[in-house]
């Protein structure tokens, strides 16, 4: 354990005693750090969110920067019992490592082994819980959403990339680093599909062939301006299914939740669902898949806010639990 993660365990021990003694309504942080956009907010959950902002990811320094000061002026105003971040990744989660709390290996430029929960703690003072964005988008919501008295949980976001958080016993899987859903090798037939894929480290994993980028440059085209009949959606739907599939295979949620940008097109909920159905052929003998799918594939209730919201929800956990 570092001495900053010492450091935080203390001021969480002494904020858990605090919270005990204060008022239910104790604010929070909350940092939906993307690649794209950073969304910071200080509140309890979705009907009380008392500030909050939201502005482009640049550099390290001045997107940090952005949200300490945003932290400090909510500060001026009331204590923080904690600050929930859900970070793109990859990530360091090993709380006995030197870099927790870490951007690790990321091509974006910049970017690479930037110390996120360090940096903040030491500007704010307040306990930081940190955890991949996906994983956060989860605890939303499993917490407020789509996926409310589940323990196990998958959400899939299918965007600029491909990932998933996966809640197993209501709680983040990490295991050795963190799930990279979106790296799964799936059956590709170059026959019906000769487009190689996009990934920079494998060419045709889930990402690859079915990201957001990755249908613009299939079909030449932007994934929004494809029509809803366009074959692509079909394609998309059954490498979508495969990865579903092997997901209940191993991990076997109760329910998975499909958000992110390319799964603003609803034709591809219907798509998937069969699919999942018949690659599975009735060999998972749950009534929640053979008979209830509608509501075990399950589009996001929180929107674009399951991040955010998400990450309240994890600086809640992170005091009390
Ligand atoms: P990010 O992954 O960057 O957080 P999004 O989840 O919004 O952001 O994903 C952006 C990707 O989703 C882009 O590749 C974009 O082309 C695609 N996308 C956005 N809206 C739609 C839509 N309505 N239909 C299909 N694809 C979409
Ligand atoms: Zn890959």
């Amino acid at each position: 354990m570092g001495s900053i993660d010492r450091q935080c365990t203390r001021v969480s021990r002494v904020n858990t005693l605090m919270t005990e003694a204060s008022s239910h309504r104790s604010a929070y942080g909350a940092i939906e750090a993307g690649g794209t956009k950073w969304v910071c907010a200080v509140g309890t959950g979705p009907d009380d969110i008392r500030a909050e902002t939201r502005f482009p990811t640049t550099t390290p320094a001045e997107t940090l920067g952005r949200a300490m000061s945003f932290f400090r002026d909510a500060q001026a105003n009331e204590p923080l019992q904690a600050l929930g971040v859900g970070s793109f990744g990859p990530v360091d989660l090993d709380r006995t490592s030197p870099t927790y709390g870490s951007i690790t290996s990321t091509p974006k430029p910049g970017w690479a082994y930037t110390e996120v929960a360090s940096t903040l703690y030491e500007a704010l003072g307040v306990p930081i819980v940190f955890d991949t964005d996906v994983n956060v988008a989860a605890l939303g919501e499993h917490r407020w959403g789509a996926a409310q008295d589940l323990e196990h949980v998958v959400y899939i976001t299918v965007g600029t990339g491909i990932g998933a958080g996966v809640l197993i016993g209501g709680q983040p899987l990490h295991g050795l680093v963190h799930p990279e859903v979106g790296h799964l090798r799936l059956p590709h037939d170059w026959q019906v599909d000769p487009f190689p894929g996009s990934c920079p480290y494998h060419g045709d994993c889930l990402e690859g062939l079915a990201s957001g980028p990755a249908l613009a440059r299939r079909w030449a085209q932007p994934a929004e301006t494809l029509p809803p009949d366009h074959p692509g959606w079909r394609l998309e739907a059954r490498y979508l299914a495969l990865a579903l599939v092997n997901l209940i295979c191993t991990l076997s949620p109760q329910r998975i939740v499909l958000g992110g940008g390319v799964m603003e097109q609803p034709q591809l909920f219907a798509l998937i669902r069969a699919d999942v159905q018949q690659l599975l052929n009735g060999y998972v003998r749950s009534t929640t898949i053979l008979e209830q799918i509608d509501s075990y594939i399950v589009p996001p209730a929180l929107k674009g806010r399951a991040g955010v919201l998400g990450a309240i929800a994890l600086a809640q956990r992170g005091v009390s639990g």
